[in-house]
């Protein structure tokens, strides 16, 4: 077994609970390193701090999997995944979900979303990719799935030294696949689609428009495939604009509507919409309700400040095309704005833009992609919704 020595220093930023090790905060290494290996963490005085994984290339050179002095073997996953099943029961997740939600699920670098008897995977690290058999094999003993994809055309691979792929962990099937939600039905299209496929992070924000959007001409903007503004046509919206930069997220979305019978009601067209956004403000266009699900803006803190003022300038504008006392909904995915800076940016477009804000919801993600505290990057989404009215 390898074993790695932490240096004095940052012992108790680790054993506060963060799983991951630095290869600065590394004092040496015992036996030859081999890429992916689970290796035993131990503290400068010799205290054993939990197992993990290995990667020499990674600037994160250790992930921790356990705190516990046990095996890491197949049953480990099979035990891992299915506690993290069993929560999501208990918690009321269980059609559609994320299943595993990394590091806030302890195992890290690994992505699980459930949709309905379908399961989309994404292995992010070397150390998880190794593990990619046995986790493939636990989702069939417990669930007995339709299908198993995996979608790791994801470039944060090449940091852990892996290449992009995608494909099938189990006999094929097709991967457009139709999931419930909220009583309305969406379109996934697991192979093309963004990310896994679908935005489950926003399931439970999704009716929180319930009441803000009967008889409201709404305008949606960043739309994907429409799943906001399909809502809100459901709830009682009196007409609903949905725009995308994206021709075949603009197609999906118009096919949604279709499905749910809602096509007389809301309707997406292809647009840039920081564009947009600035036109149509400029023209004095008014709506009741106006909805902004951007994707994250940086993933870098070198680049913060150009994504808040991103923050800023959009919900600037969507404000200004809000009808005196209609109501901004407004989300930001991007792990780097925390939430009083987000909440601080939106108060700050307010003042631009001459508007005072009142307070409904703020949210984070669904309960299935739990915030673990001490773990920053676990609290990523903010979902706000605001009635905006004149000073
Ligand atoms: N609200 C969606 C998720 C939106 S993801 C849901 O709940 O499912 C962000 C979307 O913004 C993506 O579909 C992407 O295509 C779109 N996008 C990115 N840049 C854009 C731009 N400049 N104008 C319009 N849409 C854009």
């Amino acid at each position: 077994m390898i074993k790695v020595f932490l240096k004095r220093k940052i012992a108790n930023r680790i054993a506060n609970g963060h799983p991951w090790i630095f290869a600065n905060e590394i004092d040496r290494v015992e036996g030859d390193i081999v890429q992916g290996a689970i290796v035993e963490v131990y503290y400068a005085d010799n205290k054993y701090c939990g197992s993990g994984y290995i990667n020499p290339k990674s600037q994160i050179m250790v992930r921790l999997l356990t705190r516990k002095k046990e095996q890491i073997d197949e049953a480990f996953f099979y035990n891992k995944i299915l506690q993290s099943w069993n929560y999501r029961k208990q918690i009321g997740y269980t059609e559609n979900c994320r299943l595993i939600f990394g590091e806030a699920d302890e195992l890290p670098a690994l992505i699980i979303d459930k949709f309905n008897d379908y399961f989309v995977i994404q292995t992010l690290s070397y150390g998880m990719e190794v593990w990619k058999p046995a986790i493939t094999k636990a989702l069939q003993q417990i669930f007995n799935p339709k299908g198993i994809y995996e979608r790791n055309d994801v470039p944060v691979r090449e940091l852990e030294g892996l290449t992009q792929q995608k494909g099938f962990l189990s006999e094929p099937f097709n991967t457009n696949i139709i999931i419930n939600e909220n009583g309305l039905k969406f379109n996934v299209d697991i192979e093309n689609g963004q990310k896994t496929g679908y935005f489950l992070d926003q399931q439970d924000n999704r009716r929180a428009i319930q009441h803000i959007v009967k008889n409201a001409d709404v305008l949606g903007a960043f739309t994907y495939t429409g799943t906001f503004e399909i809502h809100a046509a459901h709830y009682g919206a009196k007409s609903v604009l949905g725009i995308d930069i994206s021709e075949n997220a603009v197609a999906q979305a118009n096919k949604n509507a279709a499905l749910n019978k809602l096509e007389h009601i809301v309707h997406f067209k292809a647009m840039n919409a920081f564009d947009v956004l600035k036109v149509w403000a400029k023209e004095g266009k008014q709506y009741d309700v106006v909805m902004l699900d951007p994707p994250a803006f940086t993933k870098s803190r070198a680049t913060l400040q150009k994504a808040i003022t991103g923050y800023k300038e959009i919900n600037l504008r969507g404000m200004k095309l809000v009808k005196n006392g209609g109501f901004l909904v407004t989300s930001s995915c991007t792990n780097l704005v925390q939430p009083e800076l987000f909440l601080h940016t939106i108060q700050l477009a307010a003042k631009d833009a001459g508007k005072k804000l009142k307070q409904l919801v703020f949210n984070a993600q669904a309960s299935d992609h739990p915030i673990v505290w001490g773990l920053e990057n676990t609290n990523y989404l903010k979902f706000l919704i605001v009635q905006v009215c004149d000073i």
